[in-house]
């Protein structure tokens, strides 16, 4: 019939009209159930997922509560417990940054040599479009995203452009922002050095293993013993070559017996060998008939 869809439209508000209002009659209106008072007025509205009637929040004294994986703009961790920024200037952020917002500058030592450390570091806010691409490719968990979205100021350069000062957030605040993120981010770093750890134990264990092993083994015979320490080895080395030298210049009177030997032996094997391509050779003729 002409007319139900707006009869019905006018009953859906006439009910939240209700709602709203048998809600405000209440000693502590539903949608402050659970709510964060900050003093004058001001609070943190977790709207209750149950509510009746219209949310309205009295912004800026009312705000909404942000869920966790809420993100704006980018923010620079400084670790606490290590009191140094996590940021090792690698520039990954910056290259993967869809608009091109991140500039950053390595700092260097006294001697002009570039150090793991920013010196500068720059997120243009007015350009950023809290994609997040930064974040998931830092490998050093050093930047996040900030909750914070109450930027507006007069001018967009120089406020808008945020340089590492005003970036930088203490791992606390990260850890107060993020808490799920942050435990699961802690846990994978823990079980990751306990597993480096285990490995440089066992490393160790084997490599002590090895040299006991090697103290425990019986001293071959004096004739037979390896040589085993440098200045042997290149005293053999050197040996072998003055007789390579002596062999190749043809000096029999220098060149022990055994290298004559040897001479003569390749001597008589190159002779049989070419002696067999001629007879090769003289076959091939035959065979054709020359
Ligand atoms: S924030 Fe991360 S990705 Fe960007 S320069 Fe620093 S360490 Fe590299
Ligand atoms: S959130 Fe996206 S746009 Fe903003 S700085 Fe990071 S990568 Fe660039």
């Amino acid at each position: 019939m002409f007319g139900t869809g707006l009869l019905k439209g006018l009953g859906v508000t006439l009910k939240h009209t209700l709602e709203t209002f048998a809600d405000d009659r209440n000693k502590v209106p539903d949608r402050y159930r659970d709510s964060i008072e900050l003093g004058h007025g001001r609070r943190i509205i977790n709207q209750p997922i149950d509510q009746e009637g219209l949310l309205t929040i009295q912004y800026p004294e009312e705000k909404r509560q942000l869920p966790e994986r809420f993100r704006y703009i980018p923010m620079l961790i400084w670790d606490s417990e290590k009191n140094e920024d996590r940021c090792t200037a690698c520039g990954i952020c910056a290259k993967v940054c869809p608009p091109m917002c991140i500039w950053i500058v390595r700092d260097a030592d006294a001697n002009g040599k570039p150090i793991t450390r920013p010196a500068e570091f720059y997120i243009d806010a007015a350009v950023c479009m809290s994609c997040s691409f930064c974040v998931e490719f830092c490998p050093f968990d050093a930047i996040k995203m900030n909750h914070d979205y109450e930027l507006a100021v007069f001018d967009r350069y120089p406020q808008l452009v945020y340089d590492m000062e005003e970036l930088t957030v203490p791992l606390e605040y990260y850890a107060a922002l993020w808490p799920a993120q942050y435990s699961a981010e802690e846990e994978k770093r823990r079980k990751d050095e306990e597993e480096k750890k285990a490995q440089e134990e066992a490393k160790a264990k084997a490599a002590a293993a090895k040299a006991a092993a090697a103290a425990a083994a019986p001293a071959a015979p004096a004739g037979e013993r390896k040589a085993t320490s440098a200045e042997e080895l290149k005293r053999k080395a050197q040996e072998r070559a003055a007789a390579k030298a002596a062999a190749a210049s043809g000096d029999g009177e220098s060149a022990p017996a055994a290298s004559d030997g040897e001479a003569d032996a390749k001597k008589a094997r190159m002779e049989e060998l070419k002696r067999k391509a001629q007879e090769r050779a003289r076959q091939r003729k035959a065979e054709a008939g020359e």
